[in-house]
C-alpha cells in the first residue's frame, strides 16, 4: 500500500511537489523510466489493485527480479523493448497479470520477446550467460494481453483505460486511466510529427487538464530542424558519400527507424543505377510485415542475409541492430569499419555508452575478439562517420505543444519521465516559465493524487 504524501524527493531538480489534498486515492510510483532513458514502469494503486504503465527493462542483464514489481495489471504505451522486455518478468512475478494494449503493440511485442529468447540462445552458446527468460514465458505475454482499439474504453477493476495515437511507431498510444473522477494520462514516446504510416497524436481526442500529465523528455534540451528538413539532410549525406565512389552502411532499429530510412533511400536508388540497395534484417521483414502493410519499395532489395561478397560490390546496406550490437550490424561493422572505402551513416541522434559504435567515434579504434582464438584485439576506424538526427521524439519545443494542447488550463501536475537530468532540467524550466507545476521524479519517487 501506499505511504502517507511526502514531497517527492528531488535531488538536484527542485521542482516543488504541492499538496492537492490531505486525502489521496491513487498513488502512483516511479519503478523505472525516472531520470532515465527507457525501463519504463510507473506504477499507479488504488486500494491494492495495481496497473503498470509499460513494463521495460534496462538492455544489460544485470537486473535482479527483485527490481520487477508484481503488478495485477499492465497498459502497454508501444512495442519498444525498453517499454515492453520485462513483461515476462511481470508474469512471474504474477502469472495472473494482465495485459491491455493495442493488437499491433501486440504483435510486435510477440515479435519483439521471441527475437530476445533467440538472441539470448544464440549468444550464451558462446558466453554461457543464463537465458532472460524463455519462449514459453514470452508466449505467454501473448496470451495474456487484451487487444484494445484506439479511443476504446477498456475497464479494469477500479481503473478505466484508453488508448489513443502517439504517432510514435505503428501502434503507438498514449495511455489515458481515469479512477475515482481523477485522470492520469502518460504519453508514452510521442511524436508531434507522426510515424511513417502518417499517424500523428490524437491529442484533440485527450480528456483536457487531467489531474497529472505524464510526459516523456527524451529530447527535452533539444530543438530541431523539422523532419521534412531532416530527412533531406539524410539523403543528401548519403549521396555524396556515393558520388565520393564509397560504399554506404547504414545501421538502424527495427521498428519505425529502418522502414523510414528504407523508404527514403527507395526514392533516390533509381538515381545510382550502378549501386545496389539492401535491406537486410529478418525483424525489418517481419516488423513490416506487421505494421506496414502499405509499404512498397520496389528499388531496394529486402532480404534476410547479404550476399557474401556485398562489401567488394557498390552497395548500400541497411541492418539491424541500430548500435552494431547485435544481428546483422554486428558482423558488418566488424568487417568495414577500418576501410577507407567506407561511409557509416547513423540514422540517429543518441548512441549508448557501452556500444561498438560509441567506441569507434570517441576512440577512433575499436576492440573485436578473434572467434577461433579468443583473444581480442583491436581495428582503427578508417570509414567515414556521419551522424543524421532522424527521430521518432517530439524535440522541446514540440513537448511544449503537446503540454499546452492537452493542459490548456495549467492546473495538472506535469511529470517528467523517459529523459535524462539534462533533458528534464531544460525542459522543466520552459514549462516552468510557461506557469506550469513540474516534476521530475527519482527512482521509487511516489505521488499522490
Ligand atoms: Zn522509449
Ligand atoms: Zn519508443
Amino acid at each position: 500500500m501506499c505511504r502517507p504524501e511526502t514531497s517527492l524527493r528531488t535531488n538536484r531538480i527542485t521542482f516543488k511537489c504541492p499538496m492537492v489534498s490531505n486525502t489521496f486515492v491513487v498513488c502512483i510510483r516511479f519503478h523505472g523510466g525516472a531520470r532515465q532513458v527507457g525501463n519504463v514502469k510507473i506504477v499507479l494503486e488504488h486500494f491494492g489493485t495495481t496497473l503498470c504503465l509499460d513494463y521495460g527493462a534496462l538492455h544489460s542483464r544485470s537486473q535482479n527480479i527483485s527490481e520487477f514489481p508484481k503488478v495485477d495489471a499492465v497498459a502497454v504505451s508501444h512495442a519498444h523493448a525498453d517499454h515492453i522486455s520485462g513483461l515476462p518478468y511481470a508474469m512471474r512475478q504474477n502469472d495472473g497479470t494482465k495485459v491491455f494494449g493495442t493488437e499491433t503493440s501486440r504483435k510486435i511485442t510477440g515479435h519483439q520477446l521471441e527475437d530476445l529468447v533467440k538472441i539470448d540462445e544464440r549468444e550464451n552458446k558462446a558466453s554461457g550467460a543464463k537465458q532472460r527468460f524463455s519462449l514459453e514465458e514470452a508466449l505467454a505475454v501473448k496470451n495474456a494481453w487484451t487487444p484494445v482499439n484506439y479511443g476504446e474504453e477498456v475497464a479494469y477493476k477500479d481503473f478505466k483505460i484508453r488508448f489513443l495515437n502517439a504517432g510514435h511507431i505503428p501502434g503507438s498510444a498514449i495511455t489515458e486511466v481515469s479512477c475515482d473522477n481523477k485522470t492520469i494520462t502518460y504519453t508514452g514516446d510521442i511524436n508531434l510529427e507522426g510515424d511513417l504510416n502518417g499517424d500523428v497524436p490524437a491529442l484533440a481526442a485527450l480528456k483536457k487538464d487531467p489531474e497529472v500529465f505524464i510526459i516523456e523528455s527524451t529530447y527535452g534540451n533539444e530543438t530541431r530542424d523539422d523532419k521534412h528538413s531532416t530527412e533531406e539532410k539524410f539523403v543528401s549525406v548519403v549521396e555524396e558519400a556515393i558520388k565520393s565512389g564509397k560504399k554506404v552502411f547504414i545501421p538502424a532499429f527495427a521498428i519505425e527507424r529502418i522502414q523510414r530510412v528504407a523508404y527514403l533511400l527507395d526514392g533516390i536508388a533509381g538515381r545510382h543505377p550502378d549501386y545496389e540497395f539492401y535491406v537486410a534484417s529478418p525483424s525489418y521483414l517481419a516488423i513490416k510485415d506487421i505494421a506496414y502493410r502499405d509499404l512498397k519499395l520496389p528499388n531496394l532489395k529486402e532480404v534476410k542475409t547479404l550476399p557474401k561478397d556485398y562489401d567488394g560490390r557498390n552497395t548500400v546496406v541497411i541492418t539491424t541492430s541500430g548500435f552494431c550490437n547485435g544481428g546483422i550490424s554486428k558482423s558488418v561493422f566488424r568487417r568495414v569499419v577500418g576501410r577507407k572505402d567506407y561511409t557509416i551513416i547513423l540514422p540517429s541522434g543518441y548512441v549508448p555508452n557501452d556500444s561498438p559504435i560509441k567506441e569507434a567515434l570517441d576512440k577512433g579504434s575499436v576492440t573485436f575478439t578473434d572467434y577461433s582464438t579468443g583473444e581480442s584485439f583491436e581495428k582503427t576506424v578508417k570509414a567515414d562517420i556521419k551522424r543524421v538526427k532522424l527521430s521518432a521524439h517530439s524535440d522541446m519545443n514540440g513537448l511544449v505543444k503537446i503540454v499546452e494542447a492537452v493542459c490548456p488550463s495549467k492546473t495538472s501536475r506535469i511529470v517528467l519521465v523517459h529523459g535524462e537530468e539534462a533533458a528534464q532540467t531544460r525542459l522543466g524550466e520552459e514549462l516552468k516559465s510557461r506557469g506550469y507545476n513540474v516534476l521530475a521524479p527519482a527512482l521509487r519517487d511516489e505521488l499522490q493524487v
